[in-house]
């Protein structure tokens, strides 16, 4: 056989390539653990810091993931900001998703009773106690617990610093709750927890027996938070949704995820302006319902102002405290007989309804995913934390972009 110099060389390059392909695929293959991760570690007020840790060792009830995604939560630019939950040093990240690469020989299922198996794709919900008086008096409302755990939000422990989702891996320990979701994209996955959160409040004011499909429902603040209700909103059949925000990147996506009405509070120089607009697609009346979805103190004193005589007012804003507003007990209350529910967080076993509606989101071409609009890698956490701060995206996310 007559070869010349450059097919030889070829040859030789493409064998060294099958020999190298040959030699890594273990490494690389489902299943295979390696001695170390890294994570990105809350070490001081405004510096998450990476850092290596050994890989714990995996228990019979645990499990390792390698991590994908997670989204940040204002959750954790508050911690970032001023650590209230007095958790640093700390591994932050409770959005997350990721790919089971080892686990204990307990696990079989996942919280849903569905079964899991090296190299499916999962999320964590939180877990709850069952002692405390919260679990006790009230079982029916897990997210009431006291004593609540999930991943990204636990302290800090010296044989497993890998507990949080701002990280490479992950080892979940016995009594977590998760859910198998491996026929979902990355984005899809990453948006879950924000959704369960959307979720769990369009839950609370559908309890109300306030919101039927008629319903004309106001949106205040388009933030993540109320523009993953007007997708749930979306999906569940409502038409007449008035989306109030004063940024028109997200008036407009609220627009795409489901919103028949915006309003730019810029444009409109008193709340009675706005109100009266409101009035104008009620025949007079005002909304059915609102959500009242920023965390802002005027905004939660402004709301009232939009519901009608009997009807119904979720508060969801507030899941840190921004401080007090003043409202009008007479006219907002009393004469209205306005029905109020407050919402926090939600329940693992939210879950799966959760899944179905970020599912169904795709089915019907709402375009859900695009509420992410940065992703960063590890390295780069405190840049993302500083573009959440400054408002300038939607859903802002960590991706593990060495995989
Ligand atoms: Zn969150
Ligand atoms: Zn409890």
């Amino acid at each position: 056989m007559n070869i010349n110099e450059q097919e030889l060389s070829a040859l030789v390059q493409a064998v060294l390539k099958e020999m190298n392909g040959t030699a890594s695929a273990p490494a690389a293959k489902a299943g295979a653990v390696p001695k170390t991760g890294k994570a990105a570690v809350l070490t001081d007020l405004h510096k998450l810091e990476v850092k290596e840790y050994p890989i714990p060792p995996v228990g019979d009830d645990d499990i390792l993931v390698k991590v994908e995604g997670c989204g940040i939560c204002g959750t954790d630019v508050h911690e970032w900001n001023k650590d209230p939950f007095g958790l640093m040093p700390v591994v932050l990240g409770h959005e997350g998703t990721g790919e089971i690469i080892a686990m204990g020989k307990n696990i079989k299922c996942d919280t849903q009773g569905n079964p899991v198996k090296i190299g499916d794709k999962i999320v964590t919900s939180v877990a709850v106690c069952g002692e405390c008086p919260m679990c006790r008096l009230h079982p029916e409302l897990p997210n009431l617990c006291e004593n609540a755990k999930i991943q990204g939000l636990l302290p800090d422990k010296a044989d497993n610093h890998l507990q949080g989702w701002f990280a490479s891996h992950m080892l979940i320990e016995k009594g977590a709750t998760f859910f198998n979701v491996s026929d979902m994209s990355l984005d899809q996955r990453m948006l879950i927890e924000l959704a369960a959160v959307a979720v769990h409040a369009v839950r609370r004011g559908t309890d109300t027996g306030l919101m039927p499909l008629g319903a004309t429902i106001v949106i205040q603040g388009c933030g993540p938070v109320g523009l993953m209700v007007i997708a749930v909103l979306k999906t569940r059949g409502y038409r007449n949704i008035v989306a109030i925000d004063g940024t028109e990147q997200r008036l407009n996506m609220a627009k795409r995820l489901g919103a028949s009405h915006t309003i730019n509070f810029r444009e409109y120089n008193s709340v009675e302006d706005k109100v009266a607009y409101v009035k104008g697609i009620t025949h007079e009346l005002g909304a059915d319902f609102a959500f009242q979805c920023t965390g802002a103190p005027p905004a939660a004193a402004e709301v009232w102002k939009y519901v009608r005589k009997g009807g119904g007012l979720c508060e969801m804003g507030f899941f840190v405290n921004n401080g007090e507003c003043s409202i009008n007990p007479h006219f907002d209350i009393c004469q209205k007989e306005i029905t109020v529910v407050g919402s926090w967080t939600y329940g693992a076993l939210e879950y799966p309804d959760t899944i179905s509606f970020v599912k169904q989101c795709c089915e019907m071409g709402i375009p859900l995913t695009d509420l992410i609009t940065h992703r960063f890698g590890l390295d780069e956490l405190n840049e993302a934390m500083e573009v959440n701060v400054a408002q300038k995206g939607l859903k802002i996310a960590y991706v593990n972009k060495e995989i």
